[in-house]
């Protein structure tokens, strides 16, 4: 008869190991042993800084309140991605930029207005369509309101401002949606003491073998110092390597280097840049890659990322180091090698392949701690008994190929609406295959069929497309034919409503320093 799971052990302690430690104690208590074993010896990936919004709700279930964790993990708040680089400039300007912002547009807006339009219309998309309309029509304006850098949510960033407003205050709170950049030692280190401190128990230690049975189920693992540890659900969290997934388990990694060419980084601690504190993640395209910035309360978190068919580490490190122009620190760089791409399945037998050891899109949007979430989350809805129902692991392995393909595509568009042919690696960026899933995402997007589909992990929704397409100038053929029936006087009044609601909501909110400031001193 099927026995409930009592035991699981994590090999790997990253980030992928720590939060899948903290999280399956969280759903399950101490109704499950949780046993986790990472090697004093192999280092931990040591990036993986920048966040997607999804990550508040996760640390909420966790119980982490912002005021004990961020000051600890030197975090700060992340509103956007700010795109540098990514186009050849418009004309008469020196370079090309664009957010994706987080920013959601103000509640109150929604209540104030007519509602007999919302209702029809909805909002978002709608006020997007109206806005592609008139793109279409030539209407200069809408570049000034929706699409460009004087958009007003993004103005928030350029005035380095928190998302929300001090505690205390009596300043309006917008709700913006928002996320975190923090130190990936340090959050691995909280996450570490606040799972133990719920009853996980840590081994240092390293796995030397493991041991499988005839039916390929992962019994034990044999370790250096601390004897053998047994388990009946074993997860992977060994990153890169994976040490039971692949290593051990021999399952196929399908790489995704054919249509994303990036396949090595490099990475370094900087000095912060002068003026403000970014509230965003920076993304600036080079000849040769591009370059990330993730502002911390305490340095910047900065790496390139490049294809190692156009560019050697050397070079590499060398670009990073002259981009930051002195701001980095002196120390030997991080030199990383990418696997890009996914497991045939994530979850073979009774070991389930977490954080890099199961998939990696690449670092562009920061996605990885987030898929880490839905990895997590989807194994606690398909929790198997001591049966491993099949179907469980085959429904789970089709959802999170499904997710990776998703986001895939989403990375790709990045890449593939880019009109950049000055060096080769741009040049073979253009060539590059893009997978047919994205070929007709594209043409619905080109003729405004846009339909996001909720029953899949869709990481980026509309508002997160639109911000991609019309940042990189994406050739839209026509306006949905809903646009007809808007009537545009309300239209631009909500534009305008919209418009004075933020400023009256940027008035009250602090800068970013000041808000983190304040966070360290205790709020
Ligand atoms: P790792 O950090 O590599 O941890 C592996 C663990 O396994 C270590 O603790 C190691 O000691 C242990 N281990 C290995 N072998 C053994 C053994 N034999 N015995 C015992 N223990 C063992 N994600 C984001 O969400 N945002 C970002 O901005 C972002 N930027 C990135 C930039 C780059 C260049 C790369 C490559 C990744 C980035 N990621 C990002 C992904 C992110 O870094 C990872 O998802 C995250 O750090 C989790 O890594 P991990 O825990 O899976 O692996």
């Amino acid at each position: 008869m099927a026995r409930p799971i009592q035991k699981i052990v994590i090999v790997g302690g990253g980030t992928a190991g720590w939060l899948s430690a903290a999280y399956l104690n969280r759903a399950f208590g101490r109704k499950v042993d949780i046993t986790l074993v990472e090697s004093p010896r192999i280092p931990r990936i040591g990036v993986g800084e920048a966040t997607v919004p999804t990550l508040r709700t996760t640390f909420s279930f966790l119980g982490m309140e912002e005021a004990d964790w961020m000051p600890k993990t030197n975090a700060v708040f992340k509103s956007a991605v700010r795109f540098n680089d990514w186009r050849k400039p418009h004309e008469g300007r020196d370079s090309h930029t664009y957010y994706h912002p987080f920013f959601d547009v103000p509640e109150p807006a929604v209540r104030n207005y007519e509602k007999p339009f919302h209702k029809r219309f909805g909002r978002g998309v709608s006020l997007a369509h109206f806005w592609l309309k008139q793109r279409l029509a030539g209407d200069t304006r809408v570049r000034e309101t929706f699409g460009d850098a004087g958009m007003a949510l993004q103005r928030l960033c350029e005035l380095d401002k928190a998302p929300k407003p001090l505690p205390g205050t009596d300043a309006p709170d917008p709700h913006y949606r928002y996320a975190y950049h923090f130190d990936a030692a340090l959050i691995a280190k909280y996450l570490r003491e606040l799972a133990t401190g719920r009853g996980v128990k840590f081994v240092s230690a390293d796995v030397k073998s493991v041991s499988v049975d005839p039916r390929g189920v992962i019994e034990k693992v044999v370790t250096d110092t601390a004897g053998e540890i047994e388990g009946d659900l074993f997860l992977d969290c060994t990153g890169f390597r994976g040490l039971l997934i692949n290593q051990t388990l021999n399952e196929p990694f399908v790489s995704a280097n054919d249509v994303l060419l990036c396949d090595s980084a490099v990475a370094l601690p900087a000095r912060h840049q002068e003026g403000g504190l970014r509230p965003y993640t920076s993304a600036t395209a080079k000849p040769d890659g591009w370059i990330w910035e993730i502002p911390l309360a305490d340095r910047d978190g900065t790496g390139f990322v490049y294809s190692s068919a156009f560019t050697t580490p050397e070079k590499a490190e060398q670009q990073l180091r002259q981009h930051l122009g002195g701001r980095d620190h002196d120390i030997a760089g991080n030199h990383i090698k990418m696997r890009v791409g996914h497991n045939r399945r994530s979850w073979v037998n009774n070991c389930v392949a977490v954080g890099l050891s199961s998939c990696f899109v690449e670092p562009l949007e920061s996605t990885t701690i987030a898929l880490i979430e839905y990895q997590l989350a989807l194994l606690v809805l398909h929790f198997p008994d001591s049966d491993f129902d099949e179907r469980r692991k085959t429904r789970y392995n089709e959802l999170m190929v499904s997710a990776f393909e998703d986001l895939r595509d989403f990375i790709v568009m990045h890449y593939t609406l880019t009109d950049r042919d000055d060096t080769e690696f741009w040049r073979a960026v253009r060539e590059a295959p893009i997978p047919a899933s994205l070929e007709e995402k594209l043409t619905e997007y080109a003729e405004s069929v846009i339909i996001p589909d909720g029953s899949q992990l869709r990481l980026f929704e509309t508002r997160s497309l639109w911000a991609i397409l019309s940042g990189m100038d994406f050739d839209f053929k026509k306006a949905p034919p809903s646009v007809d029936l808007m009537n545009d006087a309300a239209a631009w009044e909500m534009f305008e409503q919209i418009d004075k609601e933020r400023e009256i909501y940027s008035a009250g909110l602090p800068s970013h320093r000041e808000y983190i400031e304040a966070l360290h001193r205790g709020l």
